[in-house]
């Protein structure tokens, strides 16, 4: 025990400990993107390559990860969330576990009645929606997004979260002039 030492408030090693303690993961839940963001593992790593490698979460596969870990994050390097036809299955697996669960998402392609549907029955975490720049302009960097529609999305989730409808935008300015 002689090596064994306090974790002080600013200790770098507290945060380690802390994740490890929440038992975190981040899951490429599928294989599929209506986007073309031109700097995703899909247009580099996979270019020309139909469909991209991999296979759809199940609901079974999701519910092991979701009884051990207590923090869930869903962002895809191949995949968009959203495409996962169980994710509303898994947002509800989360909220009846009492698991944290970010969904990070850029694609815009389900009807806006699924997300009201996803973000009512979202319980704890939030979402993060990758927008670049402003909506109406976000389809230059992100290839076939509805930024508009995105952002009014966005603004739901904003609503209906903990912390009284505020949102937290973090943007590059580039050509937003
Ligand atoms: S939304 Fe995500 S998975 Fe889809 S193309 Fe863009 S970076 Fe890739």
């Amino acid at each position: 025990m002689k090596k064994a030492r306090l974790l002080r408030r600013n200790d770098p090693l507290k945060k380690d400990f802390i994740l490890l303690g929440k038992k975190n993961i981040n899951l490429d839940i599928g294989n599929l993107c209506t986007l073309e963001c031109p700097k995703c593992a899909r247009q580099t790593n996979f270019k020309g390559i139909r469909p991209v490698p991999g296979h759809i979460m199940t609901v079974s596969e999701f519910t092991k990860i979701a009884d051990y870990f207590t923090k869930i994050s869903l962002c895809g390097q191949i995949s968009d969330p959203i495409f996962n036809p169980n994710l509303l299955e898994f947002i509800k697996i989360c909220k009846n576990k009492d698991k944290h669960l970010m969904i990070h998402s850029a694609a815009s392609h389900k009807p806006m009645h699924w997300y009201e549907e996803a973000i009512a029955e979202h319980g704890k975490g939030g979402w993060t929606f990758g927008i670049d720049g402003l909506p109406k302009d976000s389809h230059i960097h992100r290839v076939h997004q509805n930024g508009e529609k995105l952002w009014k999305v966005a603004k739901k989730a904003a609503k209906a979260g903990p912390r009284g409808g505020r949102l937290f935008w973090r943007t590059n300015l580039n050509g937003c002039a």
